[in-house]
């Protein structure tokens, strides 16, 4: 995980991602393999999603600062609003190039899920454990179940941190939740939170959390940003159209949304 970090984090000067983001709007360069996945992925899910998952929200995202509760003002967004789109990216095998001048990229919305499967990796080929849980923050996989039973994962109530929102049991998946509570600070009322709508260059505001479950935690992950953004509406259309793949959010009024695959028994009587 440390050295996923060293590659990909932009607060780290000498990390790839810096080193893309300081270089790509002047020439095409050389990147990584590894690198040229992410962003591939991360691209991926710019498709299925019209844009709501989009890399490039970072052109506006980085003059966010929750520590130090600032953010850029209305005039700094719309100057550099038009930097945000994932077509600007042009990636061409391990050769990748900006559009347009003022693009940055930023991994935030996947690396951790990407982390934790290199892990769940790491764990099963080379270690030989053929049942463990892997967490790092909101992104987990769970490898074969406890011990014959299931795992018990709990979902943060977004409004009351001492309490749960709902209880999942699982086994052999991985499991991402996406919230406004973690990284956020309150300025006139509006909560100001690290999850950026890339049409506004300000924080989504349709829903309080996202949880997704899934075959591998990158997949996850990039998903419950992206369901986050979307609302509950647009978010769980999109989840209904892909296979393996369920959701559970809770809108801006604390109200549950599951879908197909998580129908709560109790509703059908
Ligand atoms: P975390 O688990 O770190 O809270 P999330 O999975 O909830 O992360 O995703 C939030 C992170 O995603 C942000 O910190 C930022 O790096 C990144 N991000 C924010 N908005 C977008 C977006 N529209 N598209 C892709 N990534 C985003
Ligand atoms: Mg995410």
């Amino acid at each position: 995980m440390r050295r996923i970090e060293a590659l990909m984090s932009p607060y780290i000067d000498s990390s790839e991602l810096s080193y893309i983001n300081a270089n790509a709007a002047l020439d095409p360069i050389e990147i990584s393999a590894e690198m040229a996945r992410m962003i591939e992925r991360s691209l991926y899910f710019s498709e299925i999603s019209r844009g709501a998952f989009d890399i490039t929200y970072a052109s506006v995202g980085y003059a966010y600062d929750y520590r130090a509760r600032t953010r850029p003002d209305d005039a700094a967004i719309e100057r550099k609003l038009s930097a945000i789109d994932y077509h600007h990216i042009d990636l061409d095998g391990n050769r990748i190039r900006f559009r347009h001048a003022e693009v940055r990229i930023d991994l935030g919305g996947i690396a951790k899920g990407y982390a934790v499967d290199r892990a769940a990796d790491i764990v099963t080929a080379e270690c030989g454990i053929d049942e463990a849980l892997i967490s790092a923050g909101g992104d987990s996989r769970i490898i074969g179940d406890r011990r014959g039973r299931l795992w018990m994962i709990g979902i943060q109530h977004p409004r009351n941190p001492s309490e749960l929102a709902l209880r999942l049991p699982l086994a052999n998946s991985a499991i991402s939740t996406s919230g406004d509570y973690e990284r956020f600070f309150i300025e006139n009322g509006e909560r100001v939170h690290h999850i950026i709508n890339p049409t506004t260059g300000r924080s989504a505001s349709g829903s309080w959390s996202a949880t997704v479950t899934g075959p591998d935690a990158m997949t996850t992950d990039a998903l419950s940003t992206t369901i986050f953004i979307l609302g509950a509406d647009k978010g769980m259309a999109l989840i209904e159209t892909l296979d393996g793949i369920d959701a559970i959010i809770i809108d801006n009024q604390g109200k549950l949304h599951y879908s197909s695959g998580f129908e709560p028994p109790s509703s059908e009587g």
